[in-house]
């Protein structure tokens, strides 16, 4: 096996547009990754930018005989994955391997054909548009955005342009072989998209489903079913866990690319959400489809949604303690959960009895069985994320987080570790990889120490001789009130020497926003802010304009990928602890008591300085400066624990060396 994954390899590599290298961490990977999946060993292996660890681990998983889930934290990685590298495996491999591959996304990535034909049938586009709670979080790994909120819209009141994408989809849903959304030649207004998508909360599922049988998310599983390697997003494989096995086909083997987000995700995907939206949107639909009489029920759980938002309204931006929402609790916020969880009770009794029309049947009662079935079935998430507020256990985190309309009540679990040690590691072999794996994320995510192995591929790139670490520890304190003025001064003279080419890493839009106005009357180079432009736009803009500097936050921390001349310094503002209100990690570090810093912040600090200074070098040429605009990478007691996570570049913390190392790389 060892040996037809490096001949494989090889092979596949030789094949490449550039004519391919033999890169030896990337064999070492593909050789672990083999024996790992062959073994059932979990593996946990950090492959350093530039070994190529996409085929590091998809040419053993073709070769293992095995169904694999590969899991990525990025859409770009995604496509990679799709359109790049598993056909250059399926034509290396060739046709007598048979190997197959799909992309699975969320359900509502995928236009609903029950969607589509109520809206089209009934002409109820603004029914439709005001049935969306925007903004809330929807199992299968997607959130319906916010920005756009369904509800705005009441009958006779189109929002311009609305109405008209509602119809230019319906249009392509009688074209597209896949309703896959990305293949849209025009990017839809969110709620446009919503009238025509269901989350995978709200689908009844084909068998009950009048249109189960063209069911364009359907056929996507299907064909996922059928595939040997299944690529994901991170947080549909989430969702997955979350409902209990039911999102993904079953599969013998995982692997997280990206690792080092797997535990930020898995947080996320794991909790709940309730929002005073959600209770309003089901109380929309259910007044459509109850009799007259029962409208009274209607507006009862409307009344107990407003009562939920003023409850909620003390609580944004804070914890909110188990007891304040146990059963019995006399605080107003769980008074109004328990109000609003037995109207709705009372609300889906009425809705089962309605006669939707037919007798059980799918195809019986038609649109308006289906309607009462998703609203049913909606209801019934809702009583169950409500009831389970009542009762949560000291697990648990709650927070009340704010939201363009109504503040929204959220539930994680402090600790993931548990959860995916008893339902994901015991029945699938895990392979996580990373450029950067955080300190501690085995024990973390809960895989069992001795069935894991870990192990380091390194990085080809050539560290040493083309990169340098700069730590300015000249700067004052941040905290003192002309630290600003000397940072600002330090990055003029370093862009200055770099001839622009810069990319401005900062921990906050405000200091981004203060060092950019500093910064731009002193040097010559065009500076591109985050905010003028969609991400990708800035990031193409800076990939071309060679002398162009970019000034970003956090986003751009990870997956911007620039190599060539166009990129030869990386300034990082300050070392990126997270924030101390963060509800979980909060929550995280009153467990860890003491050793809180260490065991809470320390890793995620570390994990993102190395991001950071990973933008740095992307290929085997590529020549620059990182520098650490905080003095306490000099410093600080901890300060070995952030440097023993970054790649092995010289350091200095001379001002003139690095000018001097700028200017010549001309
Ligand atoms: S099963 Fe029906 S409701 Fe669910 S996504 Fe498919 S078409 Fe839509």
């Amino acid at each position: 096996m060892v040996d037809d994954v490096t001949a494989a390899l090889a092979g596949i590599t030789a094949a490449l547009p550039a004519g391919g290298e033999h890169r030896p961490g990337q064999e070492a990977m593909a050789r672990a990754v083999g024996q790992a999946i062959a073994r059932g060993r979990h593996l946990v292996v950090q492959a350093g930018t530039g070994t190529g660890k996409s085929l590091g681990y998809l040419v053993p998983a073709a070769l293992s005989g095995r169904t694999v889930v590969v899991a990525t934290a990025t859409k770009a990685l995604q496509d990679q994955l799709a359109e790049q590298d598993l056909p250059r495996i399926v034509a290396g491999l060739g046709p007598g391997a048979g190997l197959t591959f799909a992309v699975l996304k969320g359900r509502s990535n995928y236009l609903c054909r029950q969607r589509a034909a109520e809206v089209g049938e009934a002409g109820a586009v603004h029914e439709q548009l005001e049935l969306v709670p925007s903004g809330d979080r929807v199992p299968g790994g997607d959130r319906v955005p916010s920005g756009d909120r369904a509800g705005a819209a009441t009958a006779g009141e189109e929002p311009p342009g609305i109405g008209a994408q509602v119809r230019r989809l319906l249009a392509w849903a009688e074209t597209t072989e896949t309703g896959d959304r990305a293949e849209l030649s025009f990017e839809p207004a969110a709620r446009a998209w919503a009238a025509v998508s269901i989350s995978a909360r709200d689908c009844p599922g084909a068998y009950r489903c009048p249109s189960g049988d063209s069911c364009f998310a359907e056929r996507a599983r299907a064909r996922a079913a059928d595939s040997d390697i299944v690529v994901v997003n991170t947080h549909l494989y989430g969702a997955h866990l979350a409902s209990g096995g039911a999102v993904l086909p079953d599969h013998d083997v995982v692997v997280f690319d990206e690792a080092h987000e797997i535990e930020a995700v898995m947080t996320d995907s794991l909790g709940s959400e309730v929002s005073s939206g959600r209770i309003r949107a089901l109380a929309t639909q259910a007044r459509t489809l109850l009799p007259g009489a029962a409208g009274a029920e209607v507006d009862d759980v409307l009344e107990a949604a407003s009562l939920v938002d003023d409850a909620l309204a003390p609580w944004v931006g804070r914890r909110v303690a188990p007891e304040v929402l146990a059963t019995g609790s006399d605080a107003p916020l769980g008074l109004a959960v328990e109000r609003a969880l037995r109207r709705l009770e009372r609300l889906v009794a009425s809705l089962r009895r309605v006669d939707g029309g037919g007798d059980g049947d799918r195809n019986d009662g038609g649109d308006a069985r289906a309607r009462r079935d998703r609203a049913v079935l909606a209801g019934g998430h809702l009583i169950d994320d409500l009831a389970h507020l009542a009762g949560l256990s000291d697990d648990e985190v709650a927070w009340v987080e704010d939201a363009p309309r109504s503040a929204t009540l959220r539930v994680s679990p402090i600790e993931v570790g548990p959860i995916l040690a008893e339902h994901l590691w015991p029945d699938h072999t895990g392979v996580l990889t990373s450029a950067t794996v955080p300190p501690g994320l085995a024990g973390r995510l809960g895989l069992p120490a001795p069935d894991t192995d870990e192990i380091d591929v390194g990085s080809p790139f050539d560290y040493r001789h083309h990169a340098l670490l700069y730590v300015a520890a000249h700067l004052p304190d941040r905290r003192t009130p002309d630290a600003e003025a000397a940072i600002a001064d330090t990055m003029a003279a370093l862009i200055d020497a770099a001839g622009g080419r810069t990319l401005a890493l900062f921990t906050s839009w405000r200091a981004m926003h203060a060092a950019a106005d500093a910064v731009r009357q002193r040097v010559p180079h065009r500076l591109l802010v985050q905010g003028d432009l969609p991400k990708s736009a800035l990031t193409d803009a800076f990939r071309a304009e060679t002398e162009t500097c970019l000034f970003a936050t956090m986003g751009f921390w990870q997956g911007v990928d620039v190599p060539g001349p166009s990129l030869s310094l990386v300034t990082i503002d300050r070392i990126p602890f997270p924030r101390p209100d963060d509800p979980v990690l909060q929550a995280r570090r009153e467990r860890a008591g003491g050793a809180a810093f260490r065991q809470v912040d320390l890793p995620r600090a570390a994990t993102l300085l190395a991001q950071g200074v990973g933008r740095l070098v992307r290929s085997a040429t590529d020549r620059g400066v990182v520098a650490v605009l905080d003095s306490r990478l000099a410093t600080a007691r901890y300060r070995a624990e952030l440097l023993g996570g970054l790649p092995p570049m010289r350091r200095t913390v001379e001002l003139d060396e690095v000018l001097a190392f700028l200017r010549g790389l001309g």
